[in-house]
């Protein structure tokens, strides 16, 4: 069936592939009417599946370490019982043929019956098998989903799979960031949620809060992103997939042309200079950062080095990370922000009970000075690494001065402990601090007394502004970066940084929008930081920007109160 959903665009471009659905697949299977004709052959796909399930349990079995423990080989056994059971492998047989339905439906729902005579059973080691049903239903299900597991499927095929999921937390993205998939989309999520910054520096279309997406699509539709639009078209027919097609390939070209002006210095058109720099999550980014041809890196969001881990990385393991970047940066500026954690970026270790409000708790430098300890293993690997390049350090969310004073303390312990230990750093590291809650904008005399440097963090500060959850679909429709309150605060952090000499960069997703790129020129700033990706179109309009004619026309659109006069005025400042 064709039909198109529509969602909010995170990642620009269009791919065309086919929908690889990712979940803990169990009760979010599809269901859908098989004809007449086709019923044999869903039956097959059942028993392959089915057969498969059971090689999958052999080739387990096989590799089953010699000091195993024993209940690992039992566990095995009992599953290849329930596997060979006629409830199981022989029922939805029956369901397929008597309803005319998919397998995985059919299967589920014999599964239904099973776990609840399981539950009405008197023994207590009875009721407990099933979870062994569950889980063995999930290995056919698997099965049925492709060759491959889900998640893992093989790297020839991935450039062409586009991710389908109800959810994903930014630990599943950086999982996903070393495969090579062809874009992704989700039923929730806000446009600067951490997974749709994600999305974004993989460089790949992406579209989130599409709502029923999950259910809608089956796997191995074939599904066109349109991460300009955020159009999800399933099924296209033939001329829709042909518009789709010249569309991408028109939208390959002019990314290719933008690619030529790597080397061109960014400049307006009378010649003022403007720094262009990189955000990244990972050491292995810094590849892309060179690609793009950025003066350095204004965001090294260090806290995706902590995810999806039991244990903490070590000293040697982060200082070997933040080497690595400073060194392949080449002498040019590296601004490590220090542990953003918490709200949508939860550490994967047994962690308290769930915070109320997580965005409004024990998040970034809150956290890290409410655990000290793991605060200084990361203040010494950074300064270890100060050593090998132009390295700051960056911390984030502050909102009072006792924070900074705090931090501060703590790094000038860190720099005794290393001394003592012999070890080399900048003794004169510069620190900085992120712009990101409207406190800090409001009182920024008080940070910038304290301060080297600022970064405004638009993603948060809007958040903190306009009180909307980033991460939540519900409010997504609130975001907005030119709300009045929202271009005060970030006008005022400009304008006061520069008259007191503190340099003073936007790092969060509006320094990648070419929409408000001549709108931040014309308020003054000089200094964007960005994913890799964006860099270049961002490039490009400045370099098609006189800031002769966009300082007033800015000016004009601060001193607006009615949206609709700010999007008038941003329209003839993007003329
Ligand atoms: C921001 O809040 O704008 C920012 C850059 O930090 P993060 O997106 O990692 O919260
Ligand atoms: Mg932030």
């Amino acid at each position: 069936m064709n039909f198109a959903l529509h969602g909010a665009p995170v990642s620009p471009g269009i791919t065309i592939g086919r929908a690889h659905l990712v979940s803990s697949a169990r009760l979010e299977v599809a269901h859908y009417a098989i004809p007449d004709e086709s019923v044999p052959a869903e039956v097959f796909r059942f028993d392959a599946a089915i057969a498969r399930a059971k090689q999958d349990l052999s080739a387990l079995e096989a590799h089953i370490a010699a000091d195993a423990p024993q209940e690992f080989g039992a566990f095995i056994e009992l599953h290849r019982m329930i596997l060979e059971d006629s409830s199981l492998s022989h029922v939805p047989r029956e369901l397929i043929r008597e309803r005319k339905c998919n397998a995985e439906w059919a299967l589920v729902q014999q599964m239904e019956t099973l776990v609840e005579q399981f539950e009405r059973a008197d023994d207590a080691y009875l009721r407990e098998r099933r979870h062994d049903i569950e889980q063995v239903v999930e290995r056919v299900l698997k099965a049925l989903a492709g060759e491959h597991g889900l998640g893992e499927p093989p790297l020839a095929e991935e450039a062409r799979l586009i991710v389908v999921a109800h959810d994903l937390s930014p630990a599943d993205m950086m999982l996903f960031k070393r495969h090579q998939f062809g874009g992704f989309v989700t039923d929730v999520g806000g446009v600067t949620s951490h997974t749709a910054i994600l999305a974004r520096s993989l460089d790949i279309p992406a579209i989130v809060g599409l709502h029923f997406a999950r259910h809608m699509i089956r796997e191995n539709d074939l599904l066109i992103v349109d991460g300009i639009q955020g159009v999800l078209v399933v099924d296209p027919d033939p001329l829709v997939l042909a518009e789709y097609q010249l569309r991408q390939s028109q939208h390959e070209l002019e990314r290719k042309k933008l690619r030529r002006l790597r080397r061109t210095p960014a400049a307006t058109l009378e010649g003022t200079p403007v720094e262009l720099h990189a955000n990244i999550e990972l050491p292995q980014d810094v590849k892309q950062v060179h690609e793009a041809g950025a003066q350095g890196i204004g965001l090294f969001r260090t806290e995706f080095l902590f995810l999806n881990r039991r244990e903490l990385p070590s000293e040697d393991e982060q200082f070997e990370a933040y080497r690595e970047v400073a060194r392949a940066m080449d002498g040019k500026p590296v601004v490590i922000r220090t542990l953003d954690v918490g709200a949508d970026k939860a550490l994967g270790l047994d962690s308290p009970a769930l915070a109320p409000n997580p965005a409004l708790g024990l998040r970034a430098i809150r956290f890290c000075l409410a655990e000290p300890q793991i605060f200084l293993v990361q203040l010494r690997a950074i300064l270890r690494a100060s050593h090998y390049g132009r390295v700051s350090v960056l911390l984030p969310m502050l909102a009072h001065a006792h924070e900074i004073e705090q931090a501060l303390n703590l790094l000038r312990q860190a720099k005794e402990q290393l001394s003592a230990a012999g070890a080399r750093f900048l003794r004169g590291i510069k620190v900085g601090g992120m712009i990101e809650i409207p406190a800090a904008a409001l009182a920024l005399p008080m940070l910038m007394r304290r301060l080297d440097f600022l970064s405004i963090g638009t993603n948060d500060l809007i958040q903190y502004t306009l009180a909307i959850d980033r991460t939540d679909d519900a409010v997504a429709h609130l975001y907005d970066p030119v709300h009045p309150a929202v271009l005060q605060l970030i006008a005022h952090t400009i304008q006061t940084a520069g008259r007191g000499g503190t340099p003073v960069a936007v790092c969060g997703e509006m320094a990648g929008d070419a929409g408000l790129t001549r709108l931040l020129l014309g308020m003054g700033l000089r200094n964007f930081s960005m994913h890799p990706a964006q860099l270049p179109a961002i490039k490009e309009r400045i370099l098609r920007t006189s800031l002769e004619q966009a300082q007033p026309l800015a000016q004009r659109l601060l001193r607006a109160t009615d949206p609709e006069k700010i999007r008038e005025l941003l329209a003839q400042l993007n003329a």
